[in-house]
């Protein structure tokens, strides 16, 4: 989402007249987008900040550091006043008015907005894209978030859920096509409770999948609330929209989801599960898992691993409980789980995981998957990598391939995190599903 905004603010600047700087070193002006998601995140950015601040040399005076972002809705004017670390403060729904800001600063007066909005969502502002190697874009499709989940500071930080039109999300699809693009990653907080005048996300989805059949369509996050099978028919059906599903259980015990305000038990969650292989064969899913949330028992967190070891993530995100202010966790429950357990709670769901992931993983050797190059591997610049369908990292030779080719790849090695793969031939996602169909039949 940070990126995405990022890509945002990259074209209110350039509208501007400013250009992206080599280094932070060379900048004029530096702009941190800031998470507040966890502690961990939050530190980062103070020490970032600090560096940022210590590059205001005699010999660069006038280098305006801004901080962007959730940490600046959270922590506002102390980054001024208290810190002394920003010249200007600019919470996520107020990026329209940074070139005001920026004038404000060059007057030496305060530049702060966090002014948190019902409506904004961007939809004019083409976004100048920075990540992807020109073949995959994020697109967001809403902002802010009303479900207010015990542990999360995000409806604090990002304000109400809003949709975007879906007619500006089709265009911006549509013009992301046309400059060669080939696949796009739609983004909110919740998917699934897109609505934009009776446009539903299953058809959002529907619409997204028609602009280039040789696209693929990927989305994040879903809440386990509200997954529709409607939905699930569309991602069954769209040979184009991707089989992977990030589905977040947070937790595998239902007393603990109810204390995060995760209105689903563990056996509804387990029985959508079910839903999604039964209508999606071969679904790919992941995961986020928070562990030592307040109050959480040995048998509780025994409950996650085990709904771990039931449901076989091909991903999972896994987190120690930080707890943020003004959540309703942070006025209603004690963060009672000590830190060393929490650690040590969360290495016993990755260890588990890398298991799990490792076996799925050797189950992949043999077949062949349509992978879409994305770039050069980092460890061989003779190997190019890629992603399947399924969202797995696949490697193997260069050849002829080049980011935003699609190659069918036969697996034939692995590690927990990885697949190794020999190209056969060059293809595309409509031939692809057809070369597949007698293997289906
Ligand atoms: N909207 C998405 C989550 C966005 S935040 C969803 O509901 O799935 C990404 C992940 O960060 C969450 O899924 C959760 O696992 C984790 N997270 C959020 N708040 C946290 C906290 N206070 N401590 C630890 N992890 C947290
Ligand atoms: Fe946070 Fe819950 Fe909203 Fe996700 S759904 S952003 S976890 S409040």
């Amino acid at each position: 989402m940070n990126f995405s905004d990022s890509e945002i603010v990259n074209s209110i600047m350039t509208d501007q007249g400013h250009k992206p700087a080599p280094s932070p070193e060379q900048a004029d002006i530096i702009f941190v987008n800031t998470c507040s998601i966890r502690d961990n995140a939050e530190r980062k950015v103070w020490d970032r900040l600090k560096y940022f601040r210590s590059l205001r040399t005699k010999k660069h005076q006038d280098k305006v550091v801004g901080v962007l972002g959730c940490m600046a809705e959270r922590i506002r004017e102390k980054f001024l006043d208290e810190h002394k670390l920003a010249d200007l403060v600019v919470g996520p729904d107020a990026y329209r008015d940074i070139p005001n800001l920026l004038a404000q600063v060059d007057d030496g007066r305060k530049a702060v907005n966090v002014i948190l909005s019902l409506e904004e969502t961007y939809a004019d502002i083409a976004p100048v894209r920075t990540t992807g190697n020109g073949s995959t874009a994020f697109v967001s499709i809403m902002r802010g978030c009303d479900n207010m989940c015990s542990f999360c500071v995000v409806p604090f930080t990002r304000g109400r859920e809003r949709s975007r039109s879906a007619e500006s999300i089709i265009q911006e699809i549509q013009v992301l096509s046309d400059s060669g693009y080939k696949e796009v990653t739609v983004l909110g907080q919740n998917v699934n409770s897109y609505s934009d005048n009776g446009v539903s996300f299953a058809e959002l989805m529907y619409r997204a999948s028609q602009v280039n059949p040789n696209m693929r369509i990927r989305f994040s996050t879903s809440h386990p609330k509200d997954f529709p099978d409607e939905l699930l028919t569309v991602i069954q059906k769209q040979p184009n929209i991707c089989n992977y599903i990030h589905i977040p259980a947070q937790s595998g015990n239902s007393e603990v989801l109810k204390r995060m305000r995760r209105p689903y038990t563990r056996e509804e969650y387990l029985s959508l599960i079910d839903r999604m292989r039964e209508l999606i064969p071969g679904v790919a899913l992941s995961t986020d898992i928070i562990t030592g949330f307040c109050g959480e028992t040995e048998e509780q967190h025994a409950d996650t691993l085990s709904l771990m070891d039931k449901v076989k993530y091909d991903l999972a995100y896994m987190f120690a409980y930080s707890e943020r202010e003004r959540t309703l966790a942070h006025r209603k429950y004690e963060d009672d789980v000590p830190e060393e357990v929490k650690k040590r709670r969360l290495s016993e769901i990755i260890d588990l995981q890398m298991k799990n992931q490792e076996e799925l993983n050797r189950e992949e050797v043999g077949k062949v998957h349509l992978v879409l190059v994305e770039g050069t591997s980092k460890r061989d610049e003779n190997q190019v990598n890629g992603r399947t369908d399924t969202n797995k990292m696949v490697v193997f030779n260069r050849e002829e391939y080049a980011p935003g080719d699609y190659v069918a790849v036969r697996i034939t090695d692995y590690t927990s995190a990885t697949l190794k793969g020999e190209a056969l031939y060059k293809s595309s996602i409509p031939e692809f599903a057809l070369d597949k169909q007698p293997a289906m039949a």
